[in-house]
């Protein structure tokens, strides 16, 4: 039996003010499978990222989560967009992990992970921080939930950061470049968090530069560039046998 599709993309596309950053985009992901998107700088992935939880609104197109339109309501005649409390509601089940943690400094690892249960969930406050705790043991941190973002390394603070999307139960996890702000010892430990949702049979898309990484765990790689899903498929087809010129090239240049 196939698993139900949980990211439906649907001919995205995106220009801020001329600048065409996503053209024609279209993408599914389905029920545990791990998406990675490669390409080259400023061909939109961040932006594709961003589309899929409403943090910018597509031009054209639509995004659904488990048959959910994102961002939208459908009226009579037209999309109608929805409200911001809604669309935090929505955002809250999609988890984003980025490039630069974006922790608060002024919270512990364990307040980071307890915080969003609680404000965005209501959870209770004892019932948030026991979950963070089991969170941040899950990504090897049960020695340091009292400690600062500040007093952590890179890839602690990326694991904290992970550790706080999970808490949220989220039905997909989006990276954006995960490990590209990390100096090259820290990037192993937060790839293998990344490989330990993966084998657990999470729903991931993660954006990244680790061509190794993507190759290992991925179950399906999507080549963009200039705005477009330029092809997809199975790391050994899209790494091992472009189809496509343009990531015949783009493999020459980074492998
Ligand atoms: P990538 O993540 O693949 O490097 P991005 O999605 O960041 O690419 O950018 C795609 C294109 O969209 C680039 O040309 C970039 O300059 C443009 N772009 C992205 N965000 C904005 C923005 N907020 N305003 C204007 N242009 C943007
Ligand atoms: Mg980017």
């Amino acid at each position: 039996m196939t698993a139900p599709v949980v990211l439906d993309v649907r001919g995205v596309g995106k220009s801020f003010d001329g600048v065409r950053a996503l053209s024609d985009v279209s993408l599914q992901v389905r029920q545990g499978e791990v998406v990675a998107i490669i390409g080259p700088s400023g061909s939109g992935k961040s932006t594709l990222l961003r589309t899929i939880n409403h943090l910018q609104p597509p031009t054209e197109g639509f995004v659904t989560v488990h048959g959910e339109l994102i961002g939208l309501r459908r009226g009579r005649n037209a999309l109608h967009r929805l409200s911001e409390n809604e669309i935090r509601r929505q955002r809250s089940r999609i988890g984003f992990v980025f490039q630069a943690f974006n922790l608060f400094p002024h919270l512990t690892a364990l307040e980071n992970v307890a915080e969003a249960p609680v404000s965005a969930r209501g959870v209770e406050k004892d019932a948030a921080r026991r979950a963070a705790e089991e969170f941040l043991g899950r990504v090897g941190l049960s020695d340091r939930l009292d400690a600062y973002p500040r007093q952590l390394s890179g890839g602690q603070q990326q694991r904290v950061a992970i550790a706080r999307a999970l808490a949220l139960d989220p039905e997909l996890i989006l990276f954006d470049e995960p490990t590209s702000a990390l100096d090259p010892e820290l990037v192993d430990e937060v790839l293998a968090v990344i490989g330990d949702l993966a084998r657990a049979g999470r729903t991931l898309v993660i954006v990244t530069h680790e061509i190794a990484f993507a190759r290992r765990v991925a179950d399906r790689i999507v080549f963009m560039d200039a705005g477009r899903n330029v092809e997809e498929g199975p790391p050994s087809q899209v790494l091992g046998h472009p189809r496509e010129a343009r990531t015949r090239a783009f493999l020459d240049r980074v492998l």
